[in-house]
């Protein structure tokens, strides 16, 4: 794959600043990188065989029984890894201290991920935060790590496509039927951006999969052409709809 200049040159950026200040490691706090090679072998990714449209783990068949019920409205989800640490340390730093280096450490990994997917995708587009989240934080965490693979594939970045047109609740301790319900109709996107598209749409984790396709019916409805969705992580049915 060739590396696009300006991810080039933003990689050097990072890594001359990290002669200046030695970076701590974003999985377990070790000095000497952001992501250290030791985390790097503890990713825990999904096991083979998944489900072809959402991406969770199966025993055999091709469709898990959610997917079977009701089909998703994303054409397929995949997620980079499984929400255990050290990933999910390195997602709850990103999230409450802006980690933009991490963010950028992150996205390396998960170039060659996505790039074996084989996509058509010609546009990223992040998960939007609320208006109220959006102001107390003050960035989209998403966006840290969207915008660096962005431009490691050379597609465009999109991180104004949807937003929220009301505020939601927090999925935490929501069934699957609340989940739904709590994020259906609650987004919106500029036909502009995404009308004719192919979309790459993105998050940091995803548990039921109802925000992607309620934010991938909003995309449709916008005329995007196709919607695939990734997240750097998938919690599990072990952790339960009360954690994440
Ligand atoms: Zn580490
Ligand atoms: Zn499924």
């Amino acid at each position: 794959m060739n590396i696009p200049l300006a991810y080039f040159l933003y990689r050097v950026a990072w890594a001359s600043l990290d002669l200046i200040f030695p970076p701590i490691c974003g999985g377990c706090g070790k000095s000497g990188s952001r992501w250290c090679k030791d985390c790097q072998q503890r990713v825990q990714h999904m096991v083979e065989p998944v489900c072809e449209v959402c991406g969770i783990s199966l025993e055999d068949s091709h469709l898990c029984p959610d997917c079977q019920r009701a089909r998703p409205h994303y054409r397929i989800l995949r997620s980079w890894s499984v929400f255990e640490d050290p990933v999910r340390n390195a997602l709850h730093k990103l999230k409450y201290r802006r980690d933009v280096a991490l963010g950028d450490a992150l996205a390396a990994q998960l170039v060659e991920f996505m790039v074996g997917l084989k996509w058509p995708a010609e546009i990223i587009v992040p998960v939007p935060l609320g208006k109220k989240r959006s102001q107390e934080r003050g960035y989209n965490q998403v966006s840290l790590i969207a915008r660096p693979l962005a431009l490691a594939t050379g597609m465009a970045f999109a991180p104004d496509a949807l937003s929220r047109v009301r505020e939601t609740r927090s999925q935490v301790g929501l069934s699957k039927m609340e989940r739904r319900a709590n994020v259906s109709g609650a987004f919106q996107a500029r036909t502009a951006h995404v009308s004719g598209r192919c979309v790459l749409l993105m998050d940091d984790v995803a548990t039921t999969g109802s925000t992607l396709s309620s934010c991938a019916e909003t995309l449709y409805g916008a005329g995007a052409r196709d919607v695939f969705a990734l997240t750097v992580s998938r919690a599990m049915a072990h952790h339960g709809l009360d954690s994440v």
